[in-house]
Parts: structure tokens; C-alpha cells; sequence
């Protein structure tokens, strides 16, 4: 055979590694009825998907990665993913009736262009760690099937029939058994395709399909913070974990402070913090003149030392001719994000004559939080009268001023 005729040499012996996430789930253990499946709920601002696809998509020794989704949830997916932008990731393809049905399904649209490796993993375990992708890689130098697990660490009772204690099980060589599970993709798929034959169905876990193929499957450390998200409670301590790790990562403090007015004149309402609240005068302005939310986008501009809203915004520009102030809000956040901070607190104070704020300081409170993107327990909003005094005690105008806390990576300037 001449030399053109044989398959190209690889220039090092690094074996190519594709990876199939599982995401065909219906699992309704924290579903509500207005949530979407697990997998594409949002975490600390980000689809879990998308999180779990970047873990492998930042390991170098990762060729390919596919996700196996349910039919229903192209749009989900598609949404979720948008901003990955990465060759490695393939389109995704429909899962089967059930977890071996879909992690087949992967596995048969990988035959063309076939990986030495494949991890397969479950896509609502999102932290993963490359260390423990490592060991799974390094052992399948030599081994045909790795699963990734936990050491159990607990002592463990098996109940009998009435809930008592049956025996205390001995918890030497227990394992609690998580992905990704490793394969030499070639045996992986013979043992799957032989089992469909087979009529067998139903087997939840890939390493049992090795097993049944009498391949022998080697355990390997999968970390402890590898935990698949199942319940509500999950999903906030996970919320709560990767909060502490953002604060910690942002170390550096920054308190910003704004200040407006803006003039009334006759009309039918004032938009506040985001929020219309009909009244006998308006806000004269370029936008929709929304004080409160001007004075928040200089808080935060402030504590960035980033100038403020008329330098990002000039008035004179036709473009913010009527906008929604949340507009210049949401950009002051996106400049946040952008040097890797996070918006920590912001606090409001409107001072007017009228109208009264008090009954719509839950609907402001609310709105900010939404086009901030933090909890509503991080903002705060009052309301002052100026006790008659000056051009807001003579409902001349109404002013605004703001408070904002900025978390920012050291070394941020
Ligand atoms: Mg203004």
C-alpha cells in the first residue's frame, strides 16, 4: 500500500477522546411546573448545560464533545449554547427512550470520524474537574473501561421491610458510582449494540453495559464536588457555593455613589426605578427621565471609575431618544461583568414631594434586581419627602441618589 493509502500518523500518541453528555432527561425531581428541565435551568447566570459542555470544551486532551438532547428541547439547547461558540462541539443529536437508548444514539453518530475515546457523562454534573477528566483519560491508556466515583465515607445501614436497621453494611470497596465513565469507544459500542440486540433495555449506567460485555471496569477518583444537581436543594447549595466563590475571587471593594434631578412638568405619571406610577406631572428628560435608575448607573459607573452616563450616553445622541433607563442600567452591569466583578448591593433614594413611593418599593425593588441580575435582597430602595423645602419640597422636580458596591479581581486597576 503506498504511503498516501494509510491513515495519517498522528504526530504524538495522544489518543483522540470524544465526549458524550447525557441531557435527554426528563427528570422531575426539581422540575416546577414553570421551570424547564434540569439541565437547562440556569445556574449563577448560566444554563447548568452550558457549564458542564465548558468544563470539557477547557480541557485540552477534549477533541469533540456531543450532547445527546430530548427532540423537544432543540430550542433550549440552542439557547443555552449560544454564546460557546466552539468547532469542538458537535450538533446535538435526539436521544431514545431511555438513558442506554440515548447514550447509544451518541455513540452511533460518532461512527463516522470515530474517537479512540469516550468519556460519557452526565450533563447535570457541571463541576467536574480536569483533574479527575485526567484520570479517566490516563487510565484508559490501559484499561478498556473506567468509572469515575466516590470513595463512600459513610457508614451504611440496609433497611429491612419496616424501616428498622437490617445490618450495618460494611463500607470497605463501596463505591457511590458517578460519570464520566471512560470507554475505548470501539469496545463500548460493540457491548451497547449487542445488548440492544439482545432486547435488553434499561440499564442506567454504561459501565454495567461494559460489565455485561466482560470487560472489566476500573474505579478512579472523581472528586467530591462532582455531585449530579437532582433536587431544589441541590440547585441552592450549588447557587450558594458558586456565590461564596465569585465574593471570594472579587476581593477588592468599591463603593460608588450617584446623584440627579430631573424637573417635573405637567403630565400623567413618573417611570422610578423602572417602574410607572400614573401622577399629575412627568419627568422632563432625554430618556424616560427615570432619576432614580440615572443616579444607580452613576453609582456603579462611580465605583468603576468608569465616568458616568452622560459620557456612555450623551444626550445629544437621538439613539436614547424616549429609552428605558434600564438600558443604561444594564449596561453599567455589563461593564461590571466585563473586568470579572460583581455587583455586590446597590441602594436608592428618591426625594420627592410626590407621588408616594412606599406602595411600589417592592415592584422598584424588583425591577432593579431583574436588569441587575442579582437578588432582590441585594437592593434596597426609599423615599424621602424634602419636607417642603427647596425645589423638591416645591415639586419643582424630584432627585435621586444612589448608592452601589462593586466586587472587582485584584490587580483591576
Ligand atoms: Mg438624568
Amino acid at each position: 500500500m503506498p504511503p498516501s493509502m494509510t491513515s495519517p500518523a498522528r504526530p504524538s500518541a495522544r489518543p483522540t477522546v470524544a465526549v458524550i453528555l447525557v441531557a435527554a432527561g426528563r427528570g422531575a425531581r426539581a422540575a416546577s411546573a414553570d421551570a424547564p428541565p434540569k439541565q437547562y435551568r440556569q445556574l449563577h447566570g448560566q444554563p447548568v448545560i452550558a457549564r458542564t459542555i465548558s468544563a470539557f470544551l477547557d480541557h485540552p486532551g477534549v477533541d469533540r464533545v456531543l450532547v445527546v438532547i430530548h427532540p423537544d428541547d432543540r430550542d433550549l439547547y440552542a439557547g443555552a449554547v449560544a454564546g460557546l461558540g466552539d468547532p469542538r462541539l458537535s450538533l446535538p443529536v435526539a436521544g431514545g427512550v431511555d438513558r442506554q437508548a440515548s447514550c447509544l444514539a451518541g455513540l452511533a453518530a460518532l461512527a463516522v470520524d470515530a474517537p479512540d475515546l469516550v468519556l460519557i457523562h452526565d450533563a447535570v454534573r457541571p463541576f467536574i474537574r480536569r483533574d479527575a477528566i485526567d484520570r479517566v483519560i490516563e487510565a484508559l491508556g490501559r484499561e478498556v473501561a473506567v468509572l469515575c466515583g466516590m470513595p463512600v465515607i459513610d457508614t451504611v445501614k440496609r433497611a429491612d421491610a419496616a424501616g428498622y436497621v437490617g445490618e450495618t453494611v460494611p463500607r470497605e470497596g463501596l463505591w457511590r458510582a458517578a460519570t464520566p465513565q471512560g470507554f475505548r469507544y470501539a469496545e463500548i459500542t460493540t457491548a451497547h449494540r449487542a445488548l440492544a440486540a439482545r432486547g435488553v433495555t434499561g440499564v442506567t449506567d454504561d459501565a454495567a453495559v461494559a460489565e455485561m460485555a466482560g470487560h472489566r471496569v476500573l474505579l478512579v477518583d472523581g472528586g467530591a464536588d462532582n455531585v449530579k444537581l437532582t433536587t431544589v436543594e441541590d440547585f441552592e447549595m450549588a447557587e450558594q457555593h458558586l456565590t461564596a466563590e465569585a465574593f471570594l475571587a472579587c476581593p477588592d471593594v468599591r463603593v460608588g455613589t450617584g446623584y440627579d434631578v430631573h424637573v417635573l412638568e405637567p403630565g400623567d405619571g413618573v417611570t422610578l426605578s423602572g417602574v410607572f406610577i400614573p401622577h399629575d406631572q412627568r419627568l422632563k428628560g432625554h430618556s424616560d427621565a427615570d432619576v432614580a435608575l440615572h443616579a444607580l448607573t452613576d453609582a456603579i459607573l462611580g465605583a468603576l471609575g468608569d465616568g458616568d452616563i452622560g459620557k456612555h450616553f450623551p444626550p445629544s445622541d437621538d439613539r436614547w431618544r424616549g429609552a428605558a433607563s434600564t438600558l443604561f442600567l444594564k449596561d453599567a452591569v455589563r461593564r461590571v461583568a466585563e473586568r470579572g466583578g460583581i455587583l455586590a448591593h446597590c441602594d436608592v433614594t428618591i426625594i420627592a414631594e410626590a407621588p408616594k413611593v412606599g406602595p411600589h418599593r417592592e415592584a422598584m425593588r424588583a425591577a432593579i434586581a431583574k436588569a441587575c441580575g442579582i437578588s432582590i435582597d441585594r437592593v434596597g430602595v426609599k423615599a424621602t419627602t424634602n419636607e417642603g423645602l427647596g425645589f423638591a419640597g416645591r415639586r419643582e422636580g424630584i432627585a435621586a441618589i444612589a448608592a452601589a458596591t462593586v466586587r472587582l479581581p485584584l490587580g483591576n486597576g
